[in-house]
């Protein structure tokens, strides 16, 4: 089965397309496929936004599409910036900036625990909406560690490799993300 992956976020296709592997006859991007889409998330949750990505890319390509939605969420901070995650600093804002924003909200703050989590949606020509959800646990940092990764990963200190996602190799990272949980769920979901 070929599949569209419905994003334009290269660190995402990178992370996706490793570890799927060879569980599809071909991985395409949303330029690999010639698309030229970018869907608004509206929506309140990640189920909601990773559904309206691979509906719209599915019904645009007329073949199966997958959508990731994902976020950072911080215990002290009620959640946020959850489904806010990439827009935290403002619309079409960046990850230093998003960063920035999240270390001065945690600056006196003792509680750091924080998670990670993805919503995968897989959608089908035929109208079924698959989903698969990986969680990852951690705690913010007060400084950046590490240069590796993308989003909020320098100040991600992940419980399971006990060092930030910005100092994990990409393997270390793709061992215990939320993503590929999601993925690992997904595919057992899907029987692949
Ligand atoms: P969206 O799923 O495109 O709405 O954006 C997800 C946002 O959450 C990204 O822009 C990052 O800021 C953050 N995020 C999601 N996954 C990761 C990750 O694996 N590492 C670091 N930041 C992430």
């Amino acid at each position: 089965m070929e599949l569209i992956l419905a994003t334009n976020n290269k660190h995402k296709i990178v992370e996706i397309k490793s570890i799927l592997g060879n569980s599809f006859s071909g991985i395409l991007s949303l330029s690999d496929a010639g698309l030229d889409i970018d869907v608004e998330e509206t929506g309140t949750t990640f189920a909601e936004n990773a559904y309206l990505k691979a509906s719209a890319v599915c019904k645009l390509s007329g073949k199966p599409a997958l959508a990731d939605d994902s976020g950072l969420e911080v215990d002290a901070l009620g959640g946020a910036p959850g489904v806010y995650s990439a827009r935290y600093a403002g619309e079409d804002q960046n990850d230093e900036n998003n960063i920035k924003k999240l270390l001065s909200a945690m600056k006196n703050e003792t509680d750091r625990q924080a998670s990670f989590t993805s919503v995968l949606c897989l959608c089908y020509p035929d109208g079924r909406a698959i989903y698969a959800t990986g969680k990852t646990y951690g705690k913010i940092l007060v400084e950046k560690a590490g240069v590796g990764g993308f989003g909020y990963d320098p100040v991600f200190y992940s419980n399971d490799l006990k060092k930030s996602f910005g100092e994990a190799t990409a393997e270390e990272k793709n061992s215990v993300s939320h993503r590929s949980r999601a993925l690992h769920t997904l595919l057992e979901k899907i029987n692949l």
